[in-house]
């Protein structure tokens, strides 16, 4: 649906978990097309060499193309590089190209390392409503300048044994940067993903992450779909792929919750498919 309340001031969130394979770059796309279908103008920055959240968007980033490598590292300007992701309005990407792997170790040696991202976001003048910033899964340079550049993470958890595991290092890099160089930074927001509410063991993790991390916990969590999985082959989101999926549904009502706690609305779930 339209009509979602817009930020103040734009969000921008980064979504981090040094796992690999827990949902991140999912989430990133598939919230960005939520929030751009719910009315919202949304940039998702690939801040992974892998670049799969330019994949899954569509946009082309072959080693050619003007990418978040070249912001980072030659100081070139954001919107040098933002492309319009095609069939979904409102919604845009700066992509990730290969040589990204390279910037771990070529930030080491430029001045203002961990805030470069943040200088060239605070330069970018198109209004935005969210920003979107898919990590790396690692605690390097990159995710650092992601942390410095947003006031919000967003932590997809994975429904499985040993979920929590590891997070206790990224929650101290959180704190770490907090207490240096972004005063701003918090955790606003968990997301639990590839929820199987038949198995035992979903509930109990889902459990457990509600009783450690409280109100952070969206109500809504993200099933286990085989339609999202399939998405990004076809260079879309499922939102495109299949509105009328429940991987669809479930992402469309994280991003209502997650636009109406950002204005302090009380949220009430409105589909069975996307809470539990
Ligand atoms: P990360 O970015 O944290 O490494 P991904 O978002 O790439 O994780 O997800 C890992 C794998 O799990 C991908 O193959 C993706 O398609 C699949 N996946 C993610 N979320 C779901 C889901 N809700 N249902 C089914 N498969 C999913
Ligand atoms: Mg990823």
């Amino acid at each position: 649906g339209e009509g979602l309340p817009r930020p103040e001031q734009t969000r921008i969130m980064v979504v981090a978990n040094q796992k690999g394979g827990v949902g991140k770059t999912t989430t990133t796309v598939n919230l960005a097309a939520s929030l751009a279908l719910h009315g919202a103008r949304v940039l998702v920055v690939d801040l992974d060499p892998q670049g799969n959240a330019s994949t899954a968007l569509g946009i082309d980033h072959h080693a050619d193309v003007p990418s978040i490598y070249d912001v980072l590292v030659e100081s070139k300007p954001l919107s040098d590089v933002v492309q319009p992701v095609p069939d979904v309005e409102g919604l845009f990407c700066a992509p990730a190209t290969i040589d990204l792997a390279g910037a771990e170790i070529e930030l080491v040696s430029l001045v203002a390392r961990e805030s470069r991202l943040q200088r060239a976001i605070q330069a970018y003048e198109q209004p935005l409503d969210y920003i979107l910033i898919d990590c790396p899964p690692s605690l390097g340079l990159l995710t650092v300048n992601a942390l410095v550049a947003g006031a919000e993470v967003l932590i997809p958890i994975q429904c499985e044994y040993y979920a929590l595991e590891g997070l206790g290092q990224l929650l101290r890099n959180v704190d770490l940067v907090r207490g240096h160089l972004n005063p701003a930074l918090h955790v606003s927001t968990i997301l639990l993903t590839m929820y199987d509410g038949r198995t035992r063991l979903a509930s109990q993790v889902a459990e457990e992450v509600r009783s450690h991390f409280g109100d952070e916990v969206l109500r809504t969590s993200i099933p286990r779909s085989v339609r999202i999985s399939e998405a990004p082959s076809y260079g879309q989101t499922v939102l495109t792929y299949d509105p009328g999926s429940s991987g669809s549904l479930s992402y469309l009502e994280a991003a209502r919750e997650i636009a109406l706690r950002g204005v302090g609305i009380h949220y009430d779930a409105q589909h069975t498919s996307g809470g539990n």
